[in-house]
């Protein structure tokens, strides 16, 4: 398989170079040649445990690290995960939860990147060299990149994450960590910035080839071919209990649309998911693109599920290289006027853009009542992103076809807004409590590009 950018100036890569490089060097996102299809697969599948199923799919999208080098990679990143099943299914009154938080760092986020951490391991391993990765994050991503890369041999990571933004806790799961090849960067602005920034390094081409700057945020095609797994797991899962099942919608918390973005592209491939329906907070980008064919930036709003405080989606490029048929010229056209304006249009004459999703947002105080009712009436904590995701589907569900909600953080990270939710809630966790007592590393700097890159070129020259 080989890898091309959404807006058209490079192909041919391979999976590793893809995997390696991150962001295309004319600032597009890295996809797939062809999408393969699997439906004539799905039946010798269905009874694969997690780690063969997810080698069945790698094997489509990396043809060049062979099965037998993959085995290993994939195995030892789910060991890591606390439960037998990575992703477990469970039923939550009326639908199905997939919990995707059983990872070292509780959020979705170690699905991906537990396995991208062996990855660059691997290849560095065989091709000598080094590789400086920087992150941006709004929470989750930051400890899950921390967690999957720390110690480890070659590489540096950098992490930005938006000052007072992310929750003390999630602050505390990145800072902790003491080994010398991580860095935390706490940066005066947004996340949207922190991405901004992110976005602008990765396009000063003289200073990203001297680094080997890597990405680890979902602009990476790793953590997308990864997330296609569990869709295919949740849909797996859930005929095992119903047998007579044809089909399923999945209802996905959104943020930088890299996780729907994999559930569109499973359903590409052949699995049958009906509709995805995609759920915002109140920063709504994505469901007002959905609901109008506008996508045009708005303010970012601090909210109660902060992983999804976010108005400029990275990887919504992805999906609209599709939706524009296929035309990487359309694509360039349509994000520098979007770069340039804050606003692109697709235009359409249908009711609905895409028959593939549907999309609403919910705002803090009915994110609140959602979590609130969850736990009075079935006894069940949600994280607040979880929360949003299910007050969506409860609003778009459908009778006849089963839905699957990814869950995709353990409530236990989220404990001060479970709180506010659930007055005397006092939410604890064996990972997470020690963290309070241990000693911080952090640097804080300006939202600046020249000053990020002063910073990084001095560490790596250290
Ligand atoms: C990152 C994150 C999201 C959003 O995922 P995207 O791939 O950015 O859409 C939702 N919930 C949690 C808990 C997250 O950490």
């Amino acid at each position: 398989m080989r890898y091309f950018s959404t807006r058209g100036g490079q192909s041919g890569l391979t999976f590793t170079q893809a995997v390696m490089t991150g962001l295309a060097a004319d600032g597009g996102l890295l996809l797939p040649e062809r999408i393969p299809r699997v439906a004539d697969r799905l039946a010798e599948w269905q009874h694969l445990d997690y780690t063969r199923l997810a080698e069945e799919i790698f094997a489509l999208f990396a043809d060049d690290i062979p099965r037998e080098a993959m085995r290993p990679l994939i195995a030892r990143a789910y060991a890591s995960f606390d439960a037998e099943q990575p992703v477990p299914l469970v039923r939550h009154e009326g639908l199905y939860l997939l919990e995707l938080f059983h990872g070292p760092t509780l959020a979705f986020k170690d699905v991906a990147l537990q396995l991208l951490g062996n990855l660059f391991e691997w290849v560095l391993e065989r091709q000598g060299g080094r590789l400086n990765l920087l992150a941006a994050t709004s929470g989750d991503t930051g400890s899950a990149a921390i967690a999957g890369l720390r110690g480890r041999a070659g590489i540096k990571l950098f992490v930005m994450y938006p000052e007072g933004r992310t929750s003390r806790l999630q602050e505390r799961q990145m800072t902790t960590v003491q080994d010398d090849n991580i860095f935390n960067l706490c940066v005066d602005g947004s996340f949207d910035d922190c991405q901004r920034l992110l976005k602008g390094i990765f396009g000063h081409q003289a200073f990203r080839e001297r680094l080997q700057l890597g990405a680890v945020n979902s602009v990476n095609w790793a953590r997308i071919m990864a997330q296609l797994v569990y869709y295919f797991s949740a849909w797996f899962q859930l005929r095992r209990r119903q047998p007579s099942a044809t089909a399923f919608d999945v209802c996905v918390p959104t943020g930088n649309f890299g996780n729907v973005f994999a559930g569109y592209l499973a359903r590409r491939m052949g699995l049958p998911i009906d509709r995805l329906l995609l759920a915002t907070n109140e920063n709504d980008i994505l469901a007002r693109f959905f609901n109008s064919g506008r996508y045009e930036r708005g303010e970012v709003h601090a909210s109660h599920s902060p992983a999804m405080d976010i108005q400029v989606a990275s990887n919504f490029e992805r999906y609209l290289y599709y939706l524009l048929g296929g035309n990487t010229q359309r694509v360039a056209d349509f994000m520098r006027a979007f770069n340039e304006a804050g606003v692109g249009r697709v235009h359409y004459n249908t009711r609905q853009l895409d028959a593939a999703f549907r999309a609403a947002s919910v705002s803090d105080a009915d994110t609140l009542v959602a979590i609130r009712e969850a736990y009075e009436r079935h006894g069940r904590l949600l994280c607040p992103h979880t929360a949003v995701g299910r007050r969506v589907a409860e609003r778009l569900q459908r009778d006849e076809v089963p839905l699957v909600c990814l869950a995709t953080a353990h409530p236990a990270k989220f404990a001060e807004t479970l709180a506010l939710a659930v007055p005397g809630l006092r939410l604890t966790h064996p990972l997470l409590d020690p963290l309070s007592a241990l000693p911080e590393r952090k640097t804080r700097i300006q939202p600046q590009q020249d000053r990020i890159e002063a910073f990084i070129e001095e560490a790596v020259a250290a």
